[in-house]
């Protein structure tokens, strides 16, 4: 329900003004739909707009369009949107007192010259084009603008038109009523999985021809002045905001399709509609258009005498029937056929597979035997094609979320102004450093910026090396490190697998901490299993020489392994008697995933020497890093210089940055710790029900789900694993498997995964499980 407008007098508008704001000022009133307007003029002929909202307004929405607004101030889109004006206590969003009325909130806004288009008769193709063009760099701007108000339900929200179909019955005219209701069909077969492939960002998302203003407009080059009322704004489909631009331009054109193709070509000038946003224009516009004449026939159920809403709605009308009468090919030619095409060309599944099997390395793998084209991401989510989504529970790498728009911003925007290397002095770099190593404890400070996990693992192994004068090491069987040569014949995951030659003679393993699976299960395998590193180190230190230790603080290709307490630090004990340095390698399980801490290594009671980081630190961008002491980094700096072309550009920093940043604003590491607990419990819940489920195991968002067809001899059900992993794909669950056996199912989200998702799965996979035959 849209909150009633509730009437303000003017006198009341000058003292909240006066009051409030300070501000000595005459109020008219202007026009508004649910909120009571003012104009307010002071004596020196400054001019403000009041805006006081009704006490039932959505006040998350309300607080998402104020700080949109102030989000705006800071781009180049500043002097074409209204600024908010802080009232004299700071606040931006204050809220006044009207007694029976309740509470009210109230913006103060700078008022922006011109008139609405609406009553401009002169729309050269130059005023449109900018038109057009200003709103693609609106929502340029607002791709870095990210807030939780902004994922609101309203009945404009473009990529839900089909659900306004309930109000068709209003529709007195019977071929009125049956035209609308074809295009909501067509709308919710065709275009809706259509549209979820598509860019969805936040969205000023109403700009009509009353919002947008015009300057100059008696003169030969009317230009655009501003865009006004950000009540609708939202978290949408992006390409929503030319299609209802366009709309309202064409409702009483001679030519609309023209008209919407210069506003169009503006648009595109500054932010390239793909293939796919283009095929789709004409279908958004008449979407828009059936919104517009569905929400006024409900008004006019709602207020049977209202004549305006029956004069209003008639150039809608008139336009869905002309449009309507158009060929859809025809009309996207006219529309979108002079747009140059700056997108690759899209293929089949079929056709990337027979790409992939001829133009790339055979031994690169694809998941599943039925591959998902993937073309769209968003914090938890993947899209198909087809517009399906899934709940990605496997992507460690886009930890703060798919495409999270801070991240996204920050990259845009350094990647716009200088990437370079590190030797130039740069701020982002020192800042970085300086935040980086703030979450570290001492003394753990000095910063190697690389581009990759195998990159990090490998200079970790050169600092250890610098340091110890030796190259001996003890790793953990079944571990992964890297690609590298270096890191495969550490690896016994890769190098003891198909095609491997076995561990490097300096490489010496001890089997997995595994309390489920390994030689010692009880309270006290902690110890036991130290003390087969002990070993392990001694027997590699004979004849005095230093050995090194380099372990996972929770081991994930090893079957999402949680150490048990006393394994690190026994471990880490032993390697130190030596003069060897411990390696955590903290590239899966690093920023906050075990949602108790930052680092894995702290969970483990622990502090190394050296620390690899990857995966999460850049939400996808390729960066890595390595964390040491100052006394390891004086033993490298041995007088070859350390160089590396990418690692630390400003662009790799500025990213860093924001994915701190996304972590501490959001609370994702306690957040970690609450989902993890939901799904350990939701998961355990489901091992009392289901045989199939051997073990349970977990820290923070980092699980594992070991499969076994007995639980007494603890076979290894790793068909029937990757059967729940097929079919939960089937439901919209993106997991996958590992361990030595290929028996553990994998989770681990992206950290902003939330509740009712994970319910969801946790849902699924019981009814999966139930399907699921054991193999006898
Ligand atoms: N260490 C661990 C624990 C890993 O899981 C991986 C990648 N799976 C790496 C290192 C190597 O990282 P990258 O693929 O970025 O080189």
């Amino acid at each position: 329900m849209i909150p009633a407008s509730i009437p303000l007098e003017s006198s009341e508008a000058e003292r909240i003004a006066r009051e409030v704001y300070g501000l000595e000022a005459q109020a008219d009133p202007l026009p508004g739909y649910v909120d009571s307007n003012f104009l307010l003029r002071t004596a020196a002929g400054e001019r403000r707009v009041l805006k006081v909202s009704p006490p039932a307004v959505d006040r998350q929405a309300l607080e998402c369009q104020t700080q949109a607004l102030i989000y705006l101030a800071d781009t180049p889109l500043a002097d074409r949107v209204p600024r908010i004006i802080p009232a004299l206590d700071g606040r931006t969003l204050p809220s006044v007192d009207q007694g029976q009325g309740g509470t009210r909130p109230v913006q103060l806004l700078s008022y922006l010259e011109g008139v609405p288009l609406a009553g401009v008769q002169k729309r050269p193709p130059g005023l449109l084009r900018d038109l057009g063009g200003t709103l693609a760099r609106l929502d340029l701007a607002l791709r870095g603008f990210h807030h939780p108000g902004a994922h609101r339900s309203l009945a404009w929200d473009l990529t839900r038109t089909h659900e306004l179909a309930r109000l068709a019955r209003h529709i007195q005219q019977s071929d009125r009523r049956d035209l609308v209701r074809r295009h909501l069909d067509h709308f919710r077969a065709e275009l809706v999985p259509r549209i979820a492939t598509l860019e969805h960002g936040v969205i000023h998302n109403d700009a009509n021809d009353h919002n947008l203003l015009v300057q100059g407009a008696d003169g030969e080059f009317p230009t655009l002045g501003g865009i006004i009322d950000f009540g609708d704004v939202m978290h949408t489909v992006v390409m929503a905001e030319l299609a209802i631009a366009c709309a309202y331009l064409m409702l009483d054109s001679l030519d609309p399709l023209a008209a919407a193709s210069q506003m169009a070509t503006g648009y595109h000038a500054e932010r390239p509609l793909t293939a796919p946003e283009q095929a789709l224009l004409y279908d958004l516009i008449i979407a828009r258009l059936c919104a517009s004449v569905l929400m006024s026939a409900e008004g006019r159920h709602r207020s049977p005498d209202n004549e305006y809403l029956l004069i209003s709605e008639q150039p809608a009308w008139r336009l869905l029937e002309k449009l309507s009468m158009i060929d859809r090919d025809e009309a996207t030619e006219k529309l979108t056929g002079s747009l140059e095409d700056h997108g690759t060309p899209a293929r089949s599944a079929a056709e990337l597979v027979a790409v992939r099997q001829q133009h790339l390395g055979r031994n690169l793998s694809v998941s599943y035997s039925e591959p998902l084209k993937i073309v769209r991401g968003q914090g938890p989510y993947l899209y198909d094609e087809r517009g399906r989504r899934y709940l990605d529970l496997v992507n460690n790498v886009c930890h703060v979320g798919h495409c999270h728009p801070h991240v996204v911003a920050a990259a845009q925007r350094q990647m716009a102004l200088l990437n370079t290397n590190t030797r130039y002095l740069h701020d982002h770099l020192a800042e970085y450093a300086l935040r980086l190593t703030a979450t570290f404890p001492e003394p753990l400070s000095v910063c190697f910026f690389v581009c990759t996990g195998t990159e990090a693992n490998d200079l970790a192994l050169r600092l250890a090396r610098a340091h110890t004068g030796c190259r001996e090491l003890v790793v953990v069987d079944h571990a992964y490190h890297g690609h590298s040569p270096s890191l495969v014949e550490i690896s016994a995951y890769k190098c003891e697998g198909p095609g491997g030659d076995g561990l490097a003679a300096h490489a010496h393993k001890v089997p997995l901490p595994d309390t489920y699976r390994g030689p010692f299960r009880g309270p006290d395998a902690g110890a036991e299993y130290a003390g087969l590193v002990a070993e392990a180190v001694q027997d590699a230190a004979k004849s005095d020489r230093s050995v090194s230790f380099m372990a996972e603080s929770l081991i994930g290709c090893g079957g999402q392994i949680i150490p048990p307490q006393g394994f690190l630090a026994g471990a880490y004990q032993a390697t130190r008697a030596t003069g060897g340095v411990c390696i955590a390698d903290e590239v899966q399980v690093g920023f906050g995933r075990v949602g108790t801490h930052m680092w894995a290594f702290e969970a483990g009671g622990v502090v190394p020497d050296i620390v690899t980081l990857g995966k999460p630190i850049g939400n996808g961008h390729p960066m890595a890093a390595v964390i040491t002491t100052p006394k390891i980094a004086a033993s490298f700096d041995n007088g070859m210089e350390y160089f590396n072309t990418f690692g630390g550009n400003p662009v790799s920093c500025a990213v860093g940055l924001a994915v701190l940043e996304v972590i501490e604003q959001e609370s994702l590491q306690q957040h970690a710790l609450e989902m993890g607990t939901l799904l350990l419990d939701g998961l355990r819940h489901l091992q009392d029900t289901h045989p199939l489920i051997g073990d349970v195991r977990g820290l923070g968002l980092f699980l594992g789900v070991e499969l076994v067809r007995d639980r007494d001899t603890l076979e290894a059900a790793d068909t029937e694993a990757s059967a729940v992993i097929d079919a939960m794909r089937g439901r919209g669950f993106l997991l996958s498997t590992d361990g030595p056996l290929h028996n553990v199912l994998k989770i681990k989200p992206p950290m902003v995964v939330q509740a009712e998702d994970l319910s969801a799965m946790l849902e699924a996979l019981d009814d999966v499980l139930g399907e699921i035959e054991i193999r006898a």
